[in-house]
């Protein structure tokens, strides 16, 4: 995993050009953003990954498509559709 870029350890703790990162979340896990500094993970993307999944899937995310796609709900429009062929 690659290393966080420009990154400082502060008091406030660390900070890439300025911005205060807040550590990577579990949903996290996985994503190709995340790297790595001091061993904590951080999101080359965002500041504050915990704000990016709350209420949904982080947009930015690299490794949620097919998850997602296993573990979405039945669409009941296919679900209907499948009805119909077995009639
Ligand atoms: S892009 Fe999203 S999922 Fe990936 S590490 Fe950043 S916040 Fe997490």
């Amino acid at each position: 995993m690659a290393n966080l870029q420009n990154a400082t350890r502060t008091e406030a703790g660390v900070t890439v050009n300025g911005f205060l990162l807040s550590p990577i979340v579990e949903q996290c896990t996985g994503c190709d953003r995340v790297r790595d500094f001091e061993n904590e993970k951080f999101c080359s993307s965002y500041p504050n990954p915990q704000s990016k999944w709350v209420g949904g899937k982080c947009n930015f995310a690299t490794h949620t498509k097919a998850e997602v796609t296993a573990q979405a709900k039945v669409n009941p429009l296919k679900a209907s559709k499948r009805a119909a062929k077995g009639r």
